[in-house]
């Protein structure tokens, strides 16, 4: 968190969650030649130097992203993927955050590695006995963030309160998670 990453935004997505702040990338969208968005990504670049590039959604692995990350990979770039986890990932990124999804919060094998970090959101309805399950099925020292629902005040004294009552069982392994974009406001 808080490194400084260019985001490519994909288009589409195979759920539809009552909370998501991203319903634009379900269908708007424009097709892109990859040789198109690597000089976009080359532009933007100019004026945030940095290696890492992050290819969220939507869900991004709804598309056959391996030529797009192959194409990053030989330009020098690091690669991190944004997913629900429903889907196989490529083998060639180099950073999966994880973000199962309600009601079923399902974690494809093909989704954990490179698993470097998972998040839930804060919703309503999320509860301890879901975040120990989801703790129970992704691997030990990978980090779980409980990230407020669009920095909500209730989802942060929600997110808290599981925290603490979440403590015994995973002591070092449940974080508290923010969204640094919004609170910085960077578009
Ligand atoms: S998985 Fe993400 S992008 Fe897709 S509907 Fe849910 S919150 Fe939105």
């Amino acid at each position: 968190m808080g490194c400084p990453t260019l985001f490519v935004r994909l288009s589409g997505c195979n759920l539809r969650c009552s909370f998501c702040d991203t319903r634009s990338a379900w269908e708007d969208g424009e097709e892109l030649p990859v040789p198109n968005i690597l000089t976009a990504v080359e532009e933007l670049r100019k004026d945030a130097p940095t290696e890492w590039i992050c290819l969220t959604g939507g869900e991004p692995l709804t598309q056959n992203i391996r030529p797009l990350v192959e194409s990053l990979k030989k330009k020098g770039y690091s690669i991190q993927i944004e997913t629900n986890g429903t889907l196989p990932s490529v083998s060639s990124v180099d950073w999966i955050t994880l973000s199962p999804k309600p009601p079923d919060y399902v974690i494809h094998p093909g989704c954990l590695i490179p698993l470097r970090e998972a998040k839930l959101v804060v919703t309503r309805e999320l509860t301890e006995e879901i975040i120990h399950d989801v703790r129970t099925r992704i691997p030990a020292g990978v980090p779980l963030f409980l990230q407020p629902q669009s920095m909500e005040k209730w989802s942060l004294r929600k997110a808290e309160q599981l925290l603490r009552s979440c403590l015994n069982a995973h002591p070092a392994d449940i974080r508290l998670g923010l969204q640094l974009h919004l609170l910085y406001d960077i578009r």
